[in-house]
């Protein structure tokens, strides 16, 4: 083996222990029920949720789901934009005094005629009303799933990372160490076997 390959990967997901289970968070020793576990369960730590907000610590892997939430309301907040854009547009044109639009369109087109574009616009008016309110119903779903989600996966910070990793080898080397010494007969002084007060 000649490649460091980590002990575990940098790519931890939290989970809730009971409050039987609780311990104290690594970064300000207050009692947390929030556990880190690292994807192959060789590393885990107990912090306090609110930790995990701060991408000073970590940052959130988002899942596939939620990024789809976020391009759908974005594609919403374009969309409802546009037609609220062009609603604005033809609300001034119907209200704009004929002279500013020019003097002969009043003049060159028959009463008829006139009628059947009024209607045409009310119907795409009320089309539009329509889209508008179906969009915002669309778009207060996604806000509401973005809002309600929370990232159970997380990436830590390099440095938290490192120190991960720092305090996983010395636990090994301790280890070891402590098996050594175990497993040594000449480590410890012996016990003399002319026991003090033993007679013949
Ligand atoms: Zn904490």
């Amino acid at each position: 083996m000649t490649s460091a390959e980590p002990p575990f990967p940098n790519l931890y997901r939290s989970r809730l222990v009971s409050e039987n289970d609780l311990r104290s968070c690594v970064v300000c020793f207050k009692f947390t029920t929030t556990v880190m576990l690292a994807d192959n369960k060789a590393d885990f730590f107990y912090v306090c949720a609110g930790h995990l907000k701060d991408t000073n610590f970590c940052d959130p892997i988002h899942s596939d789901e939620y990024l789809g939430w976020i391009r759908e309301r974005d594609r919403l907040y374009k969309r409802i934009s546009e037609l609220k854009r062009k609603m604005d547009d033809e609300a001034w044109n119907k209200y704009l005094p004929t002279k500013w639009i020019g003097k002969s369109r009043a003049k060159d087109e028959d009463k008829n005629k006139h009628k059947a574009d009024d209607d045409d616009d009310d119907d795409e008016k009320k089309t539009d009303e329509v889209m508008m309110k179906k969009m915002n119903k669309e778009l207060e779903t996604v806000l509401d799933k973005i809002s309600g989600y929370s990232s159970k996966d997380f990436k830590l910070n390099k440095d938290v990372y490192r120190m991960r990793l720092q305090r996983y080898h010395n636990q090994k080397v301790q280890a070891k160490r402590q098996q050594e010494i175990q497993s040594d007969p000449g480590f410890f002084p012996q016990v003399p076997t002319n026991k003090l007060g033993d007679r013949e």
